[in-house]
């Protein structure tokens, strides 16, 4: 039963898409889905991009997903921030995504010296950035990081995430960060509220044990766990918390029989 759930959020990378290749089967489910009248939640821990560039990067893999359906943690840090920092200053490392997400709430962005420093992946990072965010934080700023990814899954292999960028900067000032991405629950608040759902309606897919499947078990909503991205099933059977479903591919077949 495909609509056993009716809010649906796919972790994107390594599970929708690999990088710059499309996920075929995932490509085709969310058809399905939409034809049934579901549409998809897309949560992605990464604040590089900004929804409109996810989203075109969906419209050319064959997926129409609207704006509001894709929640990045740029977004989710800002709202999070707009809700408890509205009025203060924040200094922000991080790529558009996180500028722009910024761009609509009531902070000023500053360069030093401000009530909260924001960190997220900045592939352009220097030691002024980094510098700049140590001082701020030990002057007493609040530190708030987008996600603690270790690292990304790229075409030349994994390479460093957000989250080592963050240890970096905890490691010199003492000070750990609030996350604001998945396994933090943050994002799939945000997806309920928006789709004023209950808890039983959602399911989390994603390829990422340690994010994804853990940010759904937190939140206490249903969780698939899909092979080929990550996480491998023989270590997600090693876990004490285990996934709702175990998914081999995410064909619409697959997904029927697994649901029954
Ligand atoms: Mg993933």
């Amino acid at each position: 039963m495909i609509n056993k759930y009716t809010v649906y959020c796919f972790d994107l990378d390594g599970t929708v898409y690999h990088g710059t290749e499309p996920v075929e089967e995932a490509v085709a489910l969310i058809d399905v889905l939409q034809k049934e009248g579901i549409d998809p939640y897309y949560i992605t821990n990464n604040s590089a991009a900004s929804p409109k560039e996810v989203q075109q990067k969906l419209k050319a893999f064959g997926i129409e997903a609207k704006q509001s359906q894709i929640m990045t943690s740029a977004i989710a840090t800002a709202h999070y921030c707009q809700e408890h920092y509205r009025g203060k200053t924040v200094q922000i490392i991080g790529e558009t995504g996180l500028h722009e997400a910024f761009e609509t709430i009531e902070m000023e962005i500053v360069d030093t010296g401000a009530d909260v420093v924001v960190m997220g992946i900045d592939r352009g990072i220097s030691y002024e950035k980094l510098a700049n965010a140590c001082l701020a934080i030990r002057e007493g700023a609040t530190f708030i990081a987008t996600n603690g990814d270790k690292a990304i899954p790229t075409e030349r292999g994994l390479l460093p995430g957000a989250g080592s960028f963050v240890k970096l900067v905890e490691f010199s000032t003492g000070v750990a960060p609030m996350f604001i991405g998945k396994p933090e629950s943050y994002l799939l608040t945000l997806v309920q509220e928006a789709s004023r759902s209950r808890k039983e309606e959602m399911i989390l897919i994603g390829d990422n044990y340690d994010t994804d499947i853990l940010a759904g078990i937190r939140y206490g909503i249903a969780t698939a766990h899909v092979e080929g991205g990550v996480t491998s099933k023989e270590e997600v059977l090693t876990k004490e918390e285990k996934p709702t479903y175990y998914l081999k591919n995410l064909a619409a077949e697959t997904i029927q029989k697994v649901f029954e």
